[in-house]
């Protein structure tokens, strides 16, 4: 098949950006389809940690054309600095080579910023946990009608205009709340400086692809978040502002519904960031082991991560929705020493009935049920077959295929590159 999918299965931060470096050695195109520089996928080179926010992971190939499609919003100053620090490591970042920007995609402000604080500040019944970044404001004013595309920052007439219809809306009402109004001039002068910078890379990036897809060229699409962050599947409203989920792939980029394989990215226990329900999240030390022994601290914002057990539920939830026909099982390695190993097999719901669906609403009123099983202790990260793992942690990999209904091949036993065991 030429096109993968990988998405995270449950909140983000599965290690996609590792399964996506390893897949991307294979591929001719890395597609970012949704979100924006909230994102953050963590590569280790064998130069060391690269954190990646807005580029896709395949940047490190030297053969791969990375494209930022139009589902995703750009935030063109934070994108020119991404570009230049990864110069700054030596990786050959060429606009309309190796990076490829769809015009389409949405732009982020410093108007988007200042509204989400704002958003989240005089929200009551509790902060959505958003990273500040201005991209639910930028995604809710291209739904407005109102949003400034990539495109318009290559002609300073339609910019001026563009900016002048958001600078009548949002100054009505942000001046009254005492939000900082947008100054047009300065607005327009800052999003040309960044266009000039950007302009070779800004292209109809849909075009290619589905030229790339005609010729069978084979295309890696790197989801962000994960499928219960997606605005219509997750865990609403404690989701992110995009279609993070398979769905948003063919929106996001401009390709054609089609076949494709979907690698859906688990960890071997779970972890949400920010605000929302997580039923078999653990608030007591076991929960901060495992956040210790995972380094579970955000790589975008250094956000501490809410750890808890394996859930089945919401994972066979997710491999439906987004159509995963395999689970790559990431940090495997960090379960050493944890006994018993817990996975949720069902929720008893608030009023007494016992489901193994995920609940649309009052899921931070779910008790989960578990199955129990033995730990292991040994150091896994140095296995790369399956048969040399020990028992209990093979157990443990069949009785999540067995839950879920997914197959298992690959599973991460580490950060580096190297560090997979293959069955
Ligand atoms: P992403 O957004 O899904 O790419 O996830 P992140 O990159 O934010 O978080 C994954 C973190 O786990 C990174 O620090 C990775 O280097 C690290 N990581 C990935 N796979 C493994 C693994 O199998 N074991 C361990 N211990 N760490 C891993």
């Amino acid at each position: 098949m030429p096109t993968t999918c990988v998405v995270g299965i449950l909140w983000g931060d599965e290690g996609k950006g590792k399964v996506i470096d390893y897949l991307a050695a294979e591929a001719d195109f890395v597609v970012r389809y949704g979100g924006g520089h909230n994102a953050g996928h963590t590569l280790i080179l064998p130069s060391g940690k690269l954190v990646l926010h807005l580029v896709p992971s395949g940047i490190v190939h030297t053969h791969t054309r990375n494209v930022i499609g139009n589902g995703v919003v750009v935030d063109p100053v934070h994108l020119c600095g991404e570009i230049e620090s990864l110069r700054g490591r030596g990786i050959a970042v060429e606009l309309g080579r190796n990076l490829l920007l769809s015009e389409r995609a949405h732009v982020i402000l410093e108007a988007h910023r200042r509204q989400d604080h704002w958003a989240e500040s005089v929200r009551s019944g509790g902060r959505i946990g958003t990273t500040g970044r201005g991209i639910g404001p930028a995604y809710a004013d291209r739904c407005s009608r109102i949003g400034l595309r990539l495109g318009d920052l290559l002609d300073e007439a339609r910019l001026r205009r563009g900016v002048q219809v958001i600078a009548e809306q949002k100054n009505a009402w942000f001046e009254p709340v005492g939000l900082e109004p947008l100054q047009v001039d300065a607005v327009v002068e800052q999003l040309l400086a960044a266009g000039a910078k950007l302009r070779a890379g800004i292209v109809d990036t849909g075009g290619v692809l589905r030229r790339a897809f005609a010729d069978g060229k084979r295309v890696l699409l790197e989801g962000a978040q994960g499928c219960l962050l997606d605005l219509e599947h997750g865990t609403y409203p404690f989701v992110t502002s995009s279609h993070a989920s398979t769905g948003g792939a063919f929106s996001g980029t401009g390709l054609p519904p089609h076949v494709m394989r979907v690698v859906g990215i688990a960890k071997a226990y779970a972890t949400r960031v920010g605000e929302g329900p997580f039923p078999t999240e653990l608030n007591n030390e076991t929960g901060e082991r495992l956040r210790a022994a995972g380094k579970e601290y955000g790589s975008t914002t250094g956000r501490p991560r809410r750890c808890g057990w394996f859930d089945t539920v919401a994972v066979r939830y997710s491999g439906a929705v987004s159509g995963a026909s395999e689970l790559v099982l990431t940090n495997l390695d960090v379960l050493r020493g944890f006994a018993p190993l817990r996975l949720a097999v069902a929720y008893r719901l608030p009023d007494g009935t016992r489901t193994t669906d995920l609940p649309a609403f009052d899921l931070d009123r779910a008790v989960p049920e578990f199955e129990d099983l033995p730990g292991f202790d040994v150091d896994v990260s140095e296995v790369r077959r399956f048969e040399d793992l020990p028992a209990n942690a093979r157990n443990y990999v069949q009785a999540i295929e067995r839950l879920t209904g997914l197959p298992i091949r690959t599973i991460s036993v580490g950060p580096g590159r190297n560090q997979v065991v293959l069955r």
